[in-house]
């Protein structure tokens, strides 16, 4: 599809469900097209979209071995529930010797860095496979994704698809009421969003939901939905010197 089609159809969907703009995705792209998910109480409505609209449908989730064992565990249970087509993506053999040596505290000395390599690097190779993938970031989540379009065409030619771009909180919990669908089991305990062990804290009452994320380390967002996705590095080497010249800009090149 031509950049032009695409916009159009974006527009076109900012009136159409989720339910609608999965469909077409699935009549468009299948096989070819996957989802990603953090397993998180607010994934779930998606989740269950896509498990009864194309439960083949591939569904990545970044293993990173720092996740909470709750979020495992609930994985394993909407997997078997509903019948899901899970694909768990970890960082690539040839970190194995870096992570051997720095990985158990990489968070701490540079969290970008780790996020990379966890999350970012592992979902860039397994949606080199596919032309479409479907997100569930919303625009009230952040000031990044208050900018985003359903439909967006990545650097490499992969179709970004937003079913739920437009919903918000309450959108849902109304979902989930509705389907009387599972919650994350941390849910209850004050983590409204969970990353990986090291990087989340409950939140207090009155914060806001992503609060919780890297404490205290100036950062906000894992990089899947942000520039960080468009760097790139065949290995260990070339990202690590990609990583230390983009600190030295932020040093002023000390
Ligand atoms: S959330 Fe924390 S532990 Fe998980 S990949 Fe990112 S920096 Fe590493």
């Amino acid at each position: 599809m031509i950049p032009r089609e695409i916009e159009n159809l974006s527009v076109t969907f900012e009136e159409k469900t989720p339910q609608e703009i999965i469909d077409w995705d699935v009549e468009t792209f299948c096989p070819d097209n996957a989802m990603s998910s953090s397993f998180q109480t607010h994934s779930v409505p998606l989740l269950h979209m896509v498990g009864q609209i194309e439960p083949n449908m591939r569904i990545y989730f970044t293993n990173t071995s720092f996740n909470f064992w709750d979020t495992l565990m609930f994985r394993e249970q909407l997997e078997s529930i509903w019948n899901l087509n899970i694909v768990d993506l970890r960082a690539e053999d040839s970190w194995r010797i870096f992570l051997r040596r720095f990985g158990r505290d990489l968070y701490t000395q540079d969290p970008d860095l780790c996020c990379f390599v966890h999350k970012v690097q592992p979902m860039q190779g397994a949606l080199a496979g596919v032309k479409a993938w479907i997100t569930g970031i919303r625009r009230d989540q952040n000031a990044h994704s208050s900018k985003a379009k359903i439909l967006e065409n990545q650097k490499n030619g992969l179709l970004k698809i937003n079913p739920i771009l437009n919903w918000g909180r309450r959108d849902i919990w109304r979902n989930i009421q509705e389907y009387d669908l599972p919650e994350h089991p941390l849910l209850k305990k004050g983590y409204t969003s969970i990353g990986c062990v090291p990087c989340t804290r409950r939140v207090i009452p009155g914060d806001g939901a992503r609060s919780g994320h890297w404490q205290g380390m100036g950062k906000t967002e894992f990089g899947l939905h942000t520039e960080m996705f468009e760097l790139k590095g065949s290995s260990p080497f070339e990202v690590i010197a990609d990583f230390t010249s983009g600190q030295q800009d932020e040093d002023g090149g000390r």
